[in-house]
């Protein structure tokens, strides 16, 4: 195979040498971590050159994880919303079941090349914890994975996962007990074991070199689609789609179109951000419709926050959407305007999970349901012609319980 991750740097989005995206990014942590992120960003540049890297990343990518991805073509589907095609690009068939696993093999690979011995991660839902410790596991790596007690509780299933994986589950009984606490106790960790400890980071956030890092492991999502619709004679693309949590699934599927944008006659790019109970509520997790540029995590991005300058607590019913803040490459586009990103409710987001199941019989995400829940909207601006792209993030495996409780498939 011989696509591999991308350093396509034709055209300038960034980062600067000091991880900036225009204003966003950056390295916003105590000094004691900066030595750490200096000594990765050179291991990863170093990495990014090295054509050997790039081939044992794409051998796993081919033969552990299944790639490429299919890109599926949902005729019923695109009849449904009233649009002319509809394809979809299937990272829920990736091994574990989503897309987190690209990245985590890269960091993990990574990981080995500096000589770690050990990887920690952070989790909230679970999702990136047991990608990790299953990485970890391939990789012969030692795996401790900082999660929150409240998380713990909630996803129990994640947690057995990543302990028959060999991983060991270390609860934070800080703050709310939930993702933004298990960032903080990882960050911490690491500075005080970083002689033989890789941080493993699940979403194109944090500092500078992550974001950067997330996107080139992910970007093979975009380059895979535009390789699968250019041997199909794809000509015209109206419209590429994605959610956005932190933002990694979008920023890979993303990146890749924004480089060749002149290719399929300049499809519009959209995130589908996680607009809760409404943008007219406090439950809500839509940073890009409701934020404002802050400082969380160690970067500078759009983020739901208090007039202290604290983050808020986001909510979505999808756990892997309720993140406040959003990668910083995706506040740049945004004001850039090469990419737009659209607010999608917890009730507009069961809409598509309920109709993906019965047109096409295929489970997703409630994270990836979040794009397929824009296709009405974009069937409305673009006409009964148009072709959409939308990458199906995850299976909704995980999320079962959830669809059950909130009545799905009940009759
Ligand atoms: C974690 C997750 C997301 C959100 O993360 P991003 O970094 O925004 O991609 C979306 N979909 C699925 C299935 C996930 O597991």
């Amino acid at each position: 195979m011989s696509k591999m991750f991308p350093r396509l740097d034709e055209v300038y989005t960034g980062p600067d040498e000091n991880g900036f995206f225009g204003p966003y990014g950056g390295r916003f942590v105590p000094e004691t971590v900066m030595p750490a992120l200096l000594e990765l960003t050179a291991a990863f540049e170093d990495a990014s050159d090295d054509p050997s890297f790039q081939e044992d990343l794409s051998d796993l990518w081919v033969d552990y994880v299944g790639r490429p991805t299919p890109l599926y073509q949902a005729r019923r589907l695109a009849e449904a919303v009233g649009l002319g095609t509809v394809f979809l690009k299937r990272e829920d068939l990736c091994h574990t079941g989503a897309h987190k696993i690209n990245n985590t093999l890269g960091q993990c690979l990574l990981a080995k090349r500096m000589g770690k011995k050990r990887v920690i991660a952070e989790t909230g839902a679970g999702q990136h914890g047991v990608a990790t410790a299953t990485t970890a596991a391939l990789m012969g790596l030692e795996c401790a994975v900082f999660m929150g007690v409240e998380d713990i509780r909630r996803q129990s299933l994640n947690v057995y996962k990543m302990k028959l994986l060999g991983a060991q589950v270390i609860p934070v009984d800080e703050g709310s007990g939930t993702l933004a606490d298990a960032v903080t106790a990882a960050l911490r960790h690491w500075v005080e074991r970083v002689e033989d400890t890789f941080y493993v980071l699940g979403s194109a956030v944090g500092p500078h070199p992550y974001p950067v890092m997330v996107r080139d492991f992910q970007s093979v999502i975009g380059l895979e689609t535009i390789d699968q619709l250019q041997g199909r004679g794809i000509e015209k693309v109206d419209a590429v789609v994605a959610c956005v949590g932190g933002g990694s699934n979008a920023i890979g599927t993303f990146y890749p179109f924004v480089l060749a944008a002149d290719l399929f006659g300049s499809p519009e790019l959209v995130g589908a951000e996680a607009a809760g109970k409404g943008i007219d509520t406090d439950q809500t997790g839509a940073s890009m419709t409701l934020g404002t540029p802050g400082v969380m995590h160690g970067f500078y991005s759009y983020l739901l926050q208090d007039d202290a300058g604290n983050p808020l607590e986001a909510y979505s019913i999808s756990a892997g959407l309720d993140y406040p803040g959003i990668g910083p490459e995706h506040a740049f586009l945004k004001d850039e305007g090469k990419v737009s990103y659209e607010p999608v409710t917890d009730d507009e987001a069961l809409e598509a999970f309920d109709l993906l199941c019965r047109t096409e019989g295929i489970i997703p995400a409630i994270e990836s349901s979040h794009a397929l829940a824009l296709l009405p909207r974009l069937a409305k601006r673009l006409g009964p012609d148009a072709t959409v792209v939308v990458t199906l993030s995850g299976r909704g495996d995980k999320d079962i319980d959830i669809v059950r409780e909130a009545g799905l498939g009940s009759e």
